[in-house]
């Protein structure tokens, strides 16, 4: 029987890295989790990588032809192949992704940032299959965005474009990890909603269950559930959560004219609470010509898989 042509795909997260050897079509045929130990060093990731990379291949009955490796990474560079500045991670100003990987695996290796690849796997995988222009946002702990123009992934001068979480939603707001005050981050991800429940906690009187966790006990999921359960506190940090997040969706549909806005990551898993709210907030401040015409969508690839498939998507293309 002939080999099966496979890539491997590695979405490298500031908390944990996921990697799975995917087929063509999507199917993935063997994946794996192990935590990336930010604050360690880069060399203990590679070994650690190397290893998995190893023990997964040994998995996987059918012969396999490896093709190449599409990796994500937060503030990776498509053009140099390195993580410049990611403030989540103690591995230096400069990671030589590309460069270390290939050396060690012995396979061709392409990088992008995480949220761009979230947006290839959509659109190659996901609701954005066929579409031409869409936007992905990722809302987990910090606000990511990919954007696809024409067809095409936009890149921009640097290989960084697309970083909707830092666009200015307030210049006197909240303070942001970059440096920022207001940044879009600080309202509409998990760690923005977390803040916003605080605040609401503070500023009103009405019984909360939510009331009985401190800051880091809190976790979306948490929220999502007691607005699911009609927790006052709760659904008002959703609608406020989705007022500010439609302003700049209405922004971006102006700049992009997107046949589609998809939202992914850990604050959709409460659906229509944020759905109908955001998407109310964009149709009332988008200009005329696009009312009514962006569709806003959740994402239907999982969190279990969506990082890899974007990076496996980013290879086929790249060494299919
Ligand atoms: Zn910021």
């Amino acid at each position: 029987m002939a080999a099966t042509n496979v890539v491997l795909g590695i979405d490298l997260g500031g908390t944990q890295t996921k990697i799975g050897f995917v087929k063509k079509d999507g199917e993935v045929l063997a994946w794996d989790v192990f935590p990336s130990l930010a604050d360690k060093d880069f060399v203990h990731f590679v070994n650690q990588l190397s290893e998995k990379f190893q023990a997964l291949q040994k998995n996987i009955k059918e012969e396999i032809v490896i093709k190449g490796i599409g990796l994500g990474a937060p503030n990776a560079n498509f053009y140099t192949g390195n993580m410049e500045k990611a403030v989540n991670f103690q591995w230096g100003e400069t990671v030589p992704l590309v460069k270390s990987i290939e050396k060690v695996l012995g396979c061709q290796v392409v990088v992008t940032n995480d949220a761009n690849l979230v947006a290839i796997g959509e659109q190659e995988y996901g609701v954005g299959k066929g579409m031409k222009n869409f936007i992905v946002l990722t809302l987990g702990t910090g606000v990511g965005s990919g954007f696809i123009v024409n067809g095409e992934l936009l890149l921009g001068h640097d290989g960084m474009a697309g970083e909707m979480g830092h666009v200015n939603v307030n210049p006197n707001g909240r303070l942001c990890n970059c440096g920022s005050k207001g940044c879009l981050e600080t309202y509409a991800s998990v760690t923005g909603i977390k803040r916003t429940v605080f605040k609401l906690l503070a500023d009103m009187k009405r019984a909360s269950q939510l009331r009985d966790y401190s800051y880091n006990e809190l976790t979306g999921k948490m929220i999502a559930e007691a607005a699911l359960e009609g927790d006052p506190i709760a659904m008002r940090a959703f609608e406020y959560t989705g007022e500010i997040l439609g302003t700049k969706l209405a922004d971006a549909g102006a700049y992009f004219s997107p046949e589609a806005i998809i939202l992914a990551g850990g604050l959709t898993k409460a659906g229509d609470l944020l759905l109908i709210p955001t998407k109310k907030s964009m149709e009332k401040r988008i200009f005329q010509a696009f009312r009514g015409k962006i569709k806003l969508m959740i994402s239907d690839m999982g969190q279990k898989y969506d990082g890899v498939l974007g990076a496996a998507a980013l290879a086929w293309r790249h060494f299919g």
